[in-house]
């Protein structure tokens, strides 16, 4: 019988992982495969380097800090496995995580499964991916590849608005190309962006491929009006897809509360569920912030309330 199960090892999960076996709960981590969708790492992963997160003055890179949590909630005797949780059994205690045949019982659950940003779907996303490709403006944008160059963002939510005003700091232009002729996201922020001098806009019109090299990573993308059918290359070092995310809670569906976007709905300013014993932490129940640090945060808070929540029941 575990004490806690974590699922995900992201920084939220690696520091739900640091305080409960700080707490002497040996926590097991159950980090996803390699192939999975939920990555081992999580966004990290895929990010290339990072500047915000507190305590690294020159940057370290997303492998680089994710090794380096991963270690240190290993010193205190968190156990990591390259495993996928496929099921989880609420309705009676011990609860259950199912990982294909193999149950696993245990007093708690903290879920740090994160997100996963959409994509359009085109191979050169993943071809060019860290290469000029991106879905995180604040993770990539200062970097000197996009530094005085023209990029494009793709999306007219307020994602979207948000990654187009973050690189128009740095980028020489910004195009953003957007399907339709009025934008989603709230006004504040579309009459912000509709009024920056760097930033354009490419009404009704969709990107139908990336274009690039292996030497340069992106160098344009080829853009199609909807309306009128024409196409054209637009020259950029970036591609940023700013179109959304996605919670991976596809496997709490009908086992807690969700938000209408798919987030986990917690207890005001708390990481707990509406199931007592199984708290949420990071990403996953976060469409606001959705930054490493903050993400470590919540999982610190989930690690103390699911240690706390353990005491309480002894
Ligand atoms: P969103 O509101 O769902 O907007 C997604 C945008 O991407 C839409 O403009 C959509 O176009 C476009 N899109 C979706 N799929 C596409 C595709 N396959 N091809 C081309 N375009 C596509 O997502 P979001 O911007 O990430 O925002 C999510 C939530 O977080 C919202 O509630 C938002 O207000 C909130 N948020 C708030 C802030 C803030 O307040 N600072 C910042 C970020 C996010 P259509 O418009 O044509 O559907």
């Amino acid at each position: 019988m575990e004490n806690v199960v974590i699922l995900g090892a992201g920084p939220a999960g690696c520091t739900a992982g640091l305080y409960t076996a700080r707490a002497n709960l040996n926590p097991l981590i159950l980090e996803g495969e390699p192939s999975g969708s939920i990555l081992p790492g999580g966004q990290l992963m895929t990010t290339t380097e990072v500047e915000n997160f507190p305590g690294y003055p020159e940057g370290v890179s997303g492998q680089q800090l994710m090794a380096d949590l991963k270690k240190q909630a290993e010193r205190f005797g968190a156990r990591f496995e390259y495993k996928t949780a496929t099921a989880v059994n609420s309705k009676t205690y011990p609860f259950t995580v199912l990982v294909g045949e193999e149950k696993i019982e245990t007093k708690s659950i903290i879920i740090a499964t994160g997100a996963s940003a959409k994509y359009l779907g085109l191979p050169a996303e993943q071809k060019f991916l860290n290469r000029g490709v991106s879905a995180c403006a604040t993770c990539d944008g200062a970097l000197p590849r996009f530094r005085n160059k023209p990029v494009v963002v793709v999306g007219g939510g307020d994602s979207a608005m948000e990654e187009a005003l973050f690189l128009s700091r740095f980028a020489e232009r910004v195009h953003v190309i957007h399907r339709r002729d009025k934008f989603r996201a709230s006004k504040i922020m579309a009459d912000r962006v509709l009024a920056h001098p760097k930033i354009v806009v490419e009404w009704n019109s969709v990107v139908e491929d990336i274009l690039g090299n292996d030497k340069d990573g992106v160098t344009g993308v080829l853009i199609k009006n909807v309306q009128t059918s024409e196409t054209f290359q637009l020259p950029c070092s970036g591609y940023f897809c700013a179109i959304g995310h996605k919670p991976n809670t596809d496997l709490f569906k009908g086992v807690l509360e969700l938000d209408e976007q798919g987030y986990i709905i917690t207890k005001p300013n708390r990481t707990a569920t509406n199931i007592e014993g199984i708290f949420a932490c990071g990403d996953v129940q976060d469409s606001y912030y959705r930054q490493a640090i903050t993400a470590a945060g919540s999982g610190c808070m989930a690690g103390i309330e699911a240690t706390r929540w353990l005491e309480s029941r002894e």
